[in-house]
């Protein structure tokens, strides 16, 4: 992990600004945290305008930051408000590592003022990278910061090119749930409710992602992600689906060899790794795998004359800016 200054926080573990805190993602990293106090703690908690569920959190954690997007009548008057208050939780003396898990572009000044510092970010927020992925890596790289995935497929990418040089790749192929709608025909798509496009197969998340998932425009954003994450063009970026979700991703190396990184849908693993990479800790929470019951792993392509979302957003991330 990174070695800048003010890293360690009381007992030697390494603080953690939590953007997004009442969130999907941001309540699995506080069970990530729950598990795992010998080596994390939260410093710093921000929520958009669920007051009392962020007051819930900081009772319990007693974080030396606490921010509130929306005015409140009786929020505390210690808490920062606004948007500032999520480049003031991202640049907060006591917190080595920032996990964004706020939902869409409202991230991007945050992520920016972490990696400045050169800070590691946690980054489960894509929309930074799709709005904005040319900006957000060179200032990583300008800066020292270090951007690590969240999202399940881009971990596992992450995962298999542990060890291995940038001219070693050859592809990468993101898998797809396929979303609720995986099998629907067209004509009983267009009749859809918000309510079915809510069902999602195999992830319990937040609903924008949710909705993203059901016309495949969050694999899109995925792809964007994808390619700005690990500097691979677009045209060697892929996307099967596989419905069972246990295979996160692949990688396939010029040699020919495919290696994918697999489990139980969870995203605590993947907020785990993107806080220890490149190291592996115990207790990720994260049920033992079993061949056998997992059943069997299916693979089919995409239906793009369904699905048009998903080119729609590729060829956007391609003509860039
Ligand atoms: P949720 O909607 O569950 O949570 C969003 C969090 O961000 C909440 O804490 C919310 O606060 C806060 N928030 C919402 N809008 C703003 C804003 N404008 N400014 C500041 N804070 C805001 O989303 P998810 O946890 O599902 O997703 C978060 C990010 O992670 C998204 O980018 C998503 O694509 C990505 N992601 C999520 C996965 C998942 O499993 N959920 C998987 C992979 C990626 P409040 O509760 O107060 O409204
Ligand atoms: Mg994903």
């Amino acid at each position: 992990m990174h070695s800048n200054s003010s890293v360690n926080v009381a007992g030697g573990r390494i603080g953690v600004a939590l953007l997004g805190a009442t969130g999907s993602i941001g309540t699995s990293a506080l069970r990530v945290f729950e598990r795992q106090r010998e080596r994390f703690t939260p410093v710093a908690l921000t929520a958009y305008g669920n007051r009392a569920a962020l007051a819930e959190q900081v009772a319990q954690w007693a974080p030396a930051y606490v921010g509130l997007v929306q005015e409140h009548a009786d929020a505390p008057e210690s808490w920062g408000r606004g948007a500032a208050c999520l480049v003031e939780a991202a640049t907060h003396p006591d917190a080595h590592v920032v996990i964004n898990a706020v939902v869409g572009a409202a991230g991007l000044p945050a992520t920016l003022a972490a990696l400045r510092l050169g800070k590691r970010v946690a980054l489960a927020n894509k929309e930074t990278l799709v709005v904005a992925g040319d900006i957000v890596t060179r200032t990583a790289r300008e800066h020292g910061g270090e951007l690590l995935p969240v999202d399940s497929e881009h971990s596992a990418i992450l995962q298999c090119l542990a060890g291995r040089q940038p001219h070693e790749v050859k592809r990468l192929i993101l898998t797809a749930s396929g979303g609720p709608f995986r099998t629907w025909p067209a004509e009983r798509i267009a009749g859809a409710t918000r309510v079915d496009a809510l069902k999602h197969p195999t992830w319990q998340m937040g609903s924008k992602i949710t909705i993203d998932s059901a016309t495949l425009a969050n694999k899109a954003l995925e792809v964007i992600e994808a390619h700005h994450l690990f500097g691979v063009p677009y045209d060697r970026i892929e996307v099967v689906v596989h419905p069972q979700s246990i295979i996160h991703s692949f990688v396939e190396f010029v040699d020919g060899s495919v290696l994918a990184q697999m489990g139980v849908p969870s995203m605590e693993l993947p907020i785990l790794y993107a806080l220890t990479w490149p190291e592996r800790v115990p207790d990720s929470g994260v049920p033992s795998f079993d061949p056998v019951t997992s059943g069997d792993l299916t693979f089919e392509g995409v239906r793009h004359d369904v699905f048009p979302m998903l080119q729609l957003g590729i060829g956007a991330g391609r003509r860039g800016g």
